[in-house]
């Protein structure tokens, strides 16, 4: 689990959420499906939903946890790099999230089609974001923000 605060926090509703992830290292993909790209050390958010059993609180949770078979294409990720922060939105959708993030300043989408593949709507669902980028003071204080 880490040291990351959130057992507690994090409801077991269904909903959207967003890992703030912090990669010290280029990574290279090793998915046909992402032309086997590579992600250059930095900053990160990954958008995602979990309306399955658990909800929030058991991805989250499995999100955080380094030994987990790979998956989706944010485990490359998340095991590879450190979850520096997250939100979750009861109720919340991953694309709406997303466009948020986008219009940071600085934001982009570093690999097309990455954590999308069952979307129409959304270039990616990860963005590249400046090192400082820091999702907000207080997690209820996101919540409302994104809701
Ligand atoms: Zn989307």
């Amino acid at each position: 689990m880490g040291a990351h605060r959130m057992d507690d926090a994090v409801p077991a509703e269904p909903g959207a959420y967003v890992l703030l992830i912090e990669l010290g290292a280029p990574l290279a993909l090793e998915t046909a499906s992402l032309a086997r790209a590579v992600l250059p050390a930095g900053r990160y958010a990954y958008c995602g939903s979990a309306y399955g059993p658990g909800g929030l609180k058991a991805r989250i949770g499995r999100h955080l946890r380094q030994d987990k078979a790979q998956r989706w294409h944010v485990d490359h990720l998340t095991r590879a790099g450190r979850i520096v922060d997250f939100r979750a939105v009861p109720g919340g959708r991953e694309c709406d999230l997303l466009g948020r993030l986008l219009k940071a300043p600085g934001a982009s989408v570093p690999v097309p089609g990455f954590g999308s593949s069952d979307c129409r709507r959304c270039p990616a669902h990860l963005v590249a974001l400046p090192g400082d980028f820091e999702l907000g003071a207080s997690r209820e204080e996101k919540r409302r923000e994104f809701s």
